[in-house]
């Protein structure tokens, strides 16, 4: 199939819209931008549509879609009851990259829900993705646009380098803002859960709406303990070469780091270094590549899944990074950077 690319880094085009939504309505799939990553879209309410993500994806059909909506009316057609915790928080931060969970309707097919009776809901705020879920009947089920197990992407080239001759379209809206997938709140158990760590962090959670628990999956070093996002399981975002976060006082990381890319460079092989504008001067070895500035987290989440692609395609064979906790989107940077790792952690 030929993959065609609609040029809209400029913004909305009304008449694209509308024939991105025409293949979404006949059960076609278009990749488009959202604030957080690139969405793999097809029509949510349309189970032969899902599966043809889970085919181009490579995806273990156990791992829900998030249904993508772009009004709140549209809310009522395919979930259960609304929280009032819910409806608050969404109040608060939708259109944006919050995703919560609650019981489905069986308007949900199950293809689209992994054969859960929950249902995954995201309200994007991103013009293009709202108008294209106008367009294309009010429900996009939609993953992250990339292979399973790659990288998410954060720009159309890493999609077309995923999906190219696999899917009918792919929206270009250039870089994205966030780099990050959204965060997931279960409202289906007594107290709300976080199932992952996105830009909307467990503080800002906990003022809108008081108590809020973490996964214990994402917090417990018990890698026994399954977390209750099915996606949430499997080894994600992972480069080619072997990757280590190196942990410590950031002048100890330094040093460490640099040694451990020239002991590797002087066994002939390549190694690849995720530093920041504030530290790229105190290197002398490996091939280094600014994430972005520590003064500036949305530049250090936007990067980091694109950095791993790009080491990918130099065959890097190891790649070390500084630790990113940062204080607003540290966990949620920290927790794709130890997916990505496979949790190798050298600790100064
Ligand atoms: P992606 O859009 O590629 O980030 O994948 C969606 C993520 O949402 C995966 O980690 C899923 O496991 C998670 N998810 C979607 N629906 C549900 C659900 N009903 N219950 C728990 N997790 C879900
Ligand atoms: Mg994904």
């Amino acid at each position: 199939m030929k993959t065609v690319i609609e040029d809209m880094r400029t913004g909305l085009r009304e008449e694209g819209i509308q024939q991105a939504g025409e293949i979404i309505k006949r059960g076609g799939l278009v990749a488009f931008p959202t604030e957080t990553v690139y969405g793999l879209g097809a029509n949510a309410l349309d189970p032969e549509a899902s599966r043809k993500i889970y085919a181009a994806k490579g995806r273990p059909s156990d791992n829900p879609l998030i249904v993508h909506i772009a009004e709140w009316e549209a809310l009522d057609f395919i979930v259960q009851d609304i929280p009032e915790a819910a409806r608050k928080l969404g109040e608060a931060f939708w259109p944006g990259p919050l995703t919560m969970i609650f019981a489905r309707r069986e308007t949900v097919p199950l293809a689209t829900t992994g054969g859960l009776e929950t249902v995954a809901v995201r309200m994007p705020d991103h013009p293009v993705a709202l108008g294209l879920i106008r367009a294309g009947g009010g429900y996009i089920a939609a993953p992250s646009a990339n292979t399973s197990g790659r990288p998410s992407p954060t720009r159309a080239q890493h999609v077309l380098e995923d999906m190219d001759g696999v899917i009918d379209m792919i929206i270009d809206g250039g870089e994205v803002g966030i780099g990050l997938e959204s965060t997931i709140v279960d409202f289906t158990e007594d107290v709300p859960v976080i199932l992952r760590p996105g830009y909307i962090n467990q503080e800002m959670i906990q003022r809108v709406i008081g108590e809020v628990e973490m996964d214990q999956a994402l917090i417990g070093e018990d890698s026994s303990v399954r977390p209750k996002a099915p996606g949430m399981k499997y080894r994600h975002y992972a480069p080619k070469a072997q990757l280590y976060i190196v942990e410590g006082n950031q002048e100890d990381v330094r040093r460490k780091i640099d040694e451990l890319a020239e002991r590797e460079e002087r066994q002939g092989r390549k190694a690849g270094v995720i530093v920041t504008e504030e530290s790229v001067p105190f290197y002398r070895h490996g091939i280094l590549k600014v994430i972005g500035s520590r003064g500036d987290e949305l530049s250090i989440s936007r990067h980091l899944f694109g950095i791993l692609r790009e080491f990918d395609e130099m065959d890097v064979q190891v790649i070390y990074s500084e630790a990113f906790h940062t204080p607003h989107m540290g966990q949620a940077i920290m927790n794709r950077l130890l997916k990505a790792a496979g949790h190798q952690i050298i600790k100064t």
